[in-house]
């Protein structure tokens, strides 16, 4: 990269100097407004801010995986269709047969190309607040328009409000994540039902926590003429591996393919992929067990002085601080005991106070509560 021609600046017309005046005269406004999406890592300490599976899988599994790794052919560009991996996803998932299936680089890139094929800019996208972020950043990228419609304070689904904001707005894309994040109710299928009829374009049924909650959309996928399935393997202990997958009837899925680009799932995913789901028992019943253990930690935490526990359907739950210490001082006492849950500082106000903390083992669990119960103390 050359320095500009000597003598010629953004003064006389030339073109600016240097790479970061160059970049604030090209990238669009409003992405230079934009904060990066936050990314917590940490090596060490407990990490419960992420909604990962804390349990690593079982050796055996990591053999599978290794073997899988050691066949593939690295040299080759993935096969356009995946068939392998179709008819393994099907069977592990119960994607109904006459539903069609689109795999994406986490179900994060998914929703990026469902919104790029629906909207042209200024098209609206709509979903409840406070729910997954990337439905309106993922709006904002493709210049549409977002509506987020409030949850009730009890972070209920407002269905009269949704009617209301999509008879509004039109929105071309309705985005339900079933159970929602971050808060972790799960909207009843009457509820769905309605926002179904009303909407005018595409609902998309976002369903990353089911496999934590009671009941499911995928059986329903080939037969709703305005809805998709949306789903991820990143909750159930593959959250590394970046894969997600999108059910729904052809004539949607087959348009929003077309945006996909062309190697988004690499061989390695789809090696690892096929050799994990010959064992999917072991992620099921880590699943369970995750599931099993949210009852008593929800008591638990609803018992500290103050704690609000929300009601969750998901691998998360929800907590209000409202004691002597606030949402954000309680976060920054756990980290310093080197325990991570996700706060929400300066974003949406109904969250104010409130911090998610994902499910981990009992030893998580009773460290954070111990830790609690000393910083609330
Ligand atoms: N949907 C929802 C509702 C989520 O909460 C998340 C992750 N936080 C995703 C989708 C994205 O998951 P991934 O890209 O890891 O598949």
């Amino acid at each position: 990269m050359t320095a500009a021609a000597p003598g010629r600046g953004p003064a006389d017309g030339g073109p600016p100097a240097s790479a970061a005046e160059r970049a604030a005269a090209t990238i669009r406004p409003d992405i230079q407004a934009l904060s990066a999406y936050a990314v917590g890592h940490a090596d060490d300490g407990i990490k419960l801010d992420a909604m990962e599976n804390p349990y690593g899988l079982p050796d055996e599994v990591r053999d599978a995986i290794a073997a899988a790794a050691r066949a593939t052919a690295l040299n080759r560009y993935p096969a356009a269709h995946h068939d392998a991996l179709q008819a393994a996803v099907r069977a592990a998932f119960g994607v109904p047969d006459a539903a069609a299936l689109l795999f994406g680089n986490g179900s994060d890139e998914l929703i990026s190309l469902i919104v790029q094929a629906c909207c042209d800019a200024g098209d609206t996208v709509l979903s409840p607040v406070p729910s997954f972020v990337m439905f309106e950043m993922s709006a904002r990228f493709h210049h549409a328009r977002f509506v987020g419609v409030p949850l009730t304070p009890n972070f209920e689904l407002d269905l009269p409000a949704m009617l209301a904001a999509i008879r509004a707005h039109r929105p071309k894309v309705v985005f339900l994540a079933v159970p929602n994040n971050p808060t972790g109710g799960r909207w009843t299928d009457a509820a769905i039902d309605a926002i179904l009829a009303a909407a005018p374009g595409l609902v998309v049924i976002d369903e990353a926590y089911q496999p934590f909650a009671d009941g499911t959309w995928m059986p329903r996928a080939a037969t709703l003429p305005n809805a998709v399935v949306l789903r991820t393997v990143s909750k159930i202990g593959l959250a590394g591996l970046r894969f997600g997958y999108l059910a729904g009837p052809a004539p949607w899925i087959t348009e929003i393919d077309k945006l996909r680009p062309p190697y988004n799932v690499d061989v390695l995913t789809e090696a690892v992929m096929l050799a994990v789901l010959r064992h999917k028992a072991v992620l099921d019943e880590q699943a369970a067990r995750l599931r099993d253990s949210r009852d008593g930690l929800a008591r638990a935490l609803a018992a500290l002085p103050g704690v609000i526990v929300y009601p969750s359907s998901a691998n998360f739950l929800l907590a209000r601080f409202s004691g002597k210490m606030s949402g954000n001082a309680v976060h920054q006492a756990l980290k310093t005991r080197k325990i991570r849950v996700r706060n929400f500082p300066g974003g949406e106000p109904a969250l104010a106070d409130c911090l998610r903390i994902s499910l981990g083992t009992p030893d998580e669990h009773a460290a954070l509560l111990t830790a609690l119960h000393d910083i609330l103390a």
